[in-house]
């Protein structure tokens, strides 16, 4: 599974990149207010930022 954004290109709804949540598991899709950490983001939202499992 490929991770990684490459802005160059032009993303639609389908074949917008996903990533699986590390809190709740459930796949969530790029956003453009990632578009600079999107190799970081690990959580579908603040919620699951917040209450992300222990390591
Ligand atoms: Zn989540």
């Amino acid at each position: 599974m490929s991770s990684s954004f490459d802005p160059s290109k032009r993303y639609t709804k389908s074949t917008l990149p996903t990533k699986i949540c590390a809190t709740c598991g459930r796949p969530f899709a790029y956003r453009k207010k990632w578009r600079a950490c999107w190799d970081e983001v690990k959580y579908c939202g603040e919620k699951c930022q917040r209450n992300r499992p222990k390591p």
